[in-house]
């Protein structure tokens, strides 16, 4: 432990360990240090993984990496009491190869992961944590661990300690998070035999689908509920803004009890066997809540950094991105034999060009959903009425039915009032 190292990487989900192995790939000298019993262990995800950003690490990783299932089919469904209205796609040149998304368990596909960077010649250590960023003269030097001879130094280290990143705040990168910077996602995953799955979720073996959940699923809070097919089990969770929780006065278990027993869900998931129930902290404070990413010897990769867009549930491939950036950047400083903050903050620009930072920005006022929830509570049941008027055929003239749609979605609230909220929820999106 007393060796000095060229980068220190601290965490092992997808940001840390594309940054080791980047780096190590590249000849550097990496220590990986991870605090769960091994990589995976304290990692939960719903679990989309998508290969573009994985295959820019590993290129074909899909033929020996551990995934579930390919993912054909994306549903998105506005939810009522009992009744939903579905947009998606089901596309079958997503079943072959490069394919597009996977489901994955991450237990088992962080492992993998991590031991490639091994193979990479990384040393990575678990059952240790970083407990403190070590500082000197100004400039990030390593980290002291929770090891009896714990110090240990390096060129750079990277923080890819996943959100609330306690390092990042002993640094005075971020501060404490607010609760509409954060969501609280809970999640179950079901063991279901998997003809069961294919039958409910009409798929051949080796296709996969993902519906995401809005509106009864959170109760009207700004989030989703979510379920994912994989090999022999259901991924199903729910996860919301942490200020709309508290606003409503509503426990995660709860509304995941609620989504389970909805009577348009509870039929995918009956009969199976509840396997592992699991709650994370996820970071949606978007592109606002960006903390400052780079200093003297460190930089800042992943769910440490609020890489996430929980519109489009893209998170494994900002962290996966973002981790192969840095090391870029580390690379590019070993050869000049300059660390400093001014070489390292090419990597913000590198992040800010691609699609991480353009994808944060486009969507940095996602949060007017949560301020105004009529967007959840009122318009998704109205659009619900209006679907159910459309397909009742009960001898009413369709011009009738068209003015009745229309009064049903704009309920009592006045075409001044829908058409605003209309044209700000445009503007977010646009
Ligand atoms: C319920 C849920 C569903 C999600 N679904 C999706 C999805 O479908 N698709 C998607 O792309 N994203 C999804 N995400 C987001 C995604 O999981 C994250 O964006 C991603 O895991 C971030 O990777 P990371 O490496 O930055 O952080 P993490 O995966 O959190 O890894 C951080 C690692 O650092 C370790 N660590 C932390 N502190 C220390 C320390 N001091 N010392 C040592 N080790 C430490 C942790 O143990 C952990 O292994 C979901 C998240 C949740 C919670």
């Amino acid at each position: 432990m007393s060796e000095k190292f060229d980068v220190i990487v601290v965490g092992a989900g997808p940001a840390g360990t594309s940054c080791a192995y980047e780096c190590a790939k590249a000849g550097l000298k990496v220590l990986q240090i991870e605090r769960g019993e091994y990589p995976g262990s304290k990692n939960v995800m719903g679990g989309v993984l998508y290969r573009k950003q994985m295959e820019e690490i590993i290129p074909e990783f899909w033929k020996e990496a551990p995934i579930e299932r390919p993912v054909i089919e994306q549903r998105l469904m506005m939810l009522d009491k009992e009744s939903a209205v579905t947009v998606g796609y089901k596309g079958l040149e997503f079943a072959r190869e490069p394919y597009n998304a996977f489901t994955i368990l991450r237990a088992k596909f962080d492992q993998w992961f991590a031991s490639k960077a091994v193979e990479q010649g990384v040393m990575l250590i678990t059952e240790t944590v970083a407990t403190e960023v070590i500082v000197e003269d100004g400039r990030v030097k390593g980290v002291r661990t929770d090891r009896p001879d714990g110090d240990v130094y390096a060129d750079v280290v990277v923080l890819a300690d996943g959100v609330n990143s306690l390092l990042g705040k002993q640094l005075g990168f971020h501060k404490e998070l607010r609760p509409d910077e954060v969501a609280l996602a809970v999640m179950e995953v079901i063991n279901l035999p998997a003809e069961r799955i294919e039958e409910r979720f009409n798929l051949e073996s080796n296709q996969g689908c993902t519906y995401e959940i809005f509106g009864d699923s959170t109760n009207g809070i700004l989030g989703t509920g979510f379920i994912y097919t994989n090999k022999d089990s259901i991924n199903i969770g729910v996860g919301t803004m942490l200020s709309g929780m508290i606003r409503e006065k509503l426990r995660p278990h709860d509304l995941l009890d609620r989504l389970k027993k909805h009577p348009l869900i509870r039929p995918l998931i009956k009969d199976g066997e509840p396997q592992e129930y699991l709650a994370h902290l996820i970071p949606e404070g978007g592109y606002n809540s960006i903390p400052k990413l780079v200093g003297n010897g460190v930089l800042v990769a992943g769910d440490a950094a609020q890489f996430v867009n929980g519109l489009n549930r893209e998170g494994s491939n900002m962290a996966m991105t973002s981790g192969r950036l840095a090391a870029e950047t580390i690379v590019l400083a070993k050869q000049a034999g300059d660390f400093s903050e001014n070489m390292l903050s090419s990597y913000q620009n590198k992040v800010m060009e691609s699609f991480v930072g353009q994808d944060l920005k486009k969507f940095k006022d996602i949060h007017l959903f949560e301020k105004n929830p009529t967007y959840f509570k009122d318009y998704l049941p109205a659009l619900n009425r209006a679907a159910s008027e459309y397909f009742t055929v009960d001898g009413v003239p369709k011009k009738e039915k068209q003015k009745k749609m229309m009064k049903l979605m704009m309920q009592d609230k006045g075409k001044l009032q829908v058409f605003g909220d209309l044209y700000k929820a445009w503007k977010v999106m646009k």
